[in-house]
């Protein structure tokens, strides 16, 4: 689309942005804005472009469910032969519906639940990536209750930098994931005399959006001596899972390729017969979507335009939380000799952060105009909420000259339904009022299940 970012599914045709062969304005004609759009078409050619460059490895690519997390994007990669990495009961469970085999199921995180570990269990997802003692702990002492063995690698935290977005750097010492290497050899020798697990394997993930090989070099090098010493110890190491991470182009960077990361596997880890898990998240959706918005008002600001739109930070949470940049250019791509100003691009929440970009370039452009977010395929419909009850924003996706509205934008019904005012505060504290709440608590439990 825009200028500096060339995203394959998405081009002007005719002065018209198109998401594969449909002009966006149509799709918002009938679902309205702001929506996501994704192309199934990116989608598939990312999966393969990694696929390919991993193919001559005992590779299994995980997709990293949370960066997104619509049924149909985690199916397009399962046809595909993806498996899944999961975060949550809810990720599980998504993966499980888009048809995703249990067997391909890593289910990683901090902070898993007892119930998300006995669902998890019971689902016989191919590994739990253990991050702590006492989970291990609690984990045996689930699975042997079942009379069951878990799959379990342990995340490793190897103390590197890997220099990106302080909020999603995961591999330092300090940061809150995994287990201290040093720690690794001691632990897994205690798991392999549980009878509630099987230690399987290594995990490490060092955090998001990297454009450098410098710290994947760093961490699988300490990983790849790990598993020397693992052996040499006596245990069995099946499997490394190396976890995702690598990062895209949003403006001019330079994203890592996906050959040369292939290459650095290669060069550390074909030797130790190990399977090889992979965890890629934002690299295989991230510029396979886009947020399409309205121009609603373009008002005089105190010495530039300020373009307000229809979109806001509930619906693209990054500018906000980490000062992400995102292209944005409009559905109809200007004249040639239109002249650009800066302007600012701002949503209509009652907060500055509601601001996608201060002072940006942007040729003229009127209310009403279709604008469009560049590179918005992960972390962005997954990190939405109804802040400012705000509807969620729909996701479609286009395939060819066809789409599907594959989240459909909830209604105002909808979202008072889920609340409700107890009856104890209209009518001021009757005696029978905690029955009668309990009651509602009950009923309301189960619609939440149902
Ligand atoms: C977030 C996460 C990923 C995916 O990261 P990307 O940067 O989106 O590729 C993979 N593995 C784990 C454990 C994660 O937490």
């Amino acid at each position: 689309m825009p200028v500096s970012t060339p995203h394959i599914g998405f081009a002007y045709v005719d002065g018209d942005l198109r998401a594969e062969g449909l002009a966006l304005s149509r799709i918002a004609a009938t679902v309205g804005t702001p929506f996501y759009c994704y192309s199934r078409q990116a989608l598939t050619s990312g999966y393969a472009g990694l696929a390919t460059a991993l193919s001559h490895l005992p590779a299994m690519i995980c997709f990293a469910v949370k960066a997104n997390s619509n049924l149909a994007v985690i199916s397009t990669f399962a046809q595909l032969g993806a498996g899944a990495d999961v975060v949550s009961e809810g990720e599980l469970r998504r993966a499980l519906a888009a048809g995703v085999p249990p067997e391909r199921i890593v289910f990683s995180g901090v902070g898993k639940t007892r119930d998300e570990l006995r669902f998890a269990i019971e689902a016989d997802v191919g590994q739990i990536n253990v991050e702590s003692e006492p989970e291990l702990d609690a984990l045996n002492e689930i699975a042997s209750a079942m009379g069951r063995t878990a799959r379990i690698s342990f995340r490793v935290n190897p103390d590197v930098d890997a220099h990106t977005h302080d909020k999603i750097s995961t591999g330092r010492r300090q940061d809150k994931f995994g287990i201290a290497l040093a720690k690794i050899p001691d632990i897994y020798a205690r798991a392999a005399a549980m009878p509630g697990v099987t230690p399987a394997g290594v995990a490490v993930h060092i955090g998001s959006q990297l454009l450098d090989l410098t710290p994947y070099r760093a961490a699988f090098e300490r990983v790849a001596t790990l598993v020397t010493a693992l052996r040499a110890a006596g245990h069995t190491v099946e499997r490394v899972d190396l976890g995702g991470g690598i990062g895209i182009r949003y403006r001019d960077e330079d994203a890592i390729d996906f050959q040369d990361y292939a290459d650095l596997v290669t060069e550390i880890f074909n030797d130790l017969d190990c399977q090889l898990i992979f965890e890629p998240g934002r690299s295989l959706v991230g510029n396979a979507g886009i947020l399409v918005s309205t121009v609603l008002y373009v008002k005089e600001g105190e010495d530039r335009p300020i373009v307000v739109v229809d979109a806001a930070m509930n619906d693209l949470k990054r500018p906000a939380m980490y000062g992400a940049y995102h292209e944005i250019a409009p559905a109809r791509q200007a004249p040639a000799e239109a002249a650009e100003r800066a302007v600012d691009v701002v949503g209509p929440i009652c907060e500055t952060g509601d601001t996608f970009a201060i002072r940006r370039k942007m040729p003229p452009v009127t209310a009403g105009d279709l604008l469009v977010f560049g590179s918005a395929g992960a972390y962005g419909a997954v990190m939405a909420s109804q802040y400012n009850s705000r509807l969620l924003a729909p996701e479609v996706m286009v395939d060819g000259d066809k789409y599907a509205v594959v989240r459909a934008r909830p209604s105002y019904d909808d979202m008072l339904a889920m609340e409700h005012v107890p009856a104890w505060l209209t009518r001021g504290g009757a005696e029978d009022s905690a029955t009668e709440e309990a009651a509602k608590g009950a009923e309301t439990a189960t619609r939440g299940v149902a």
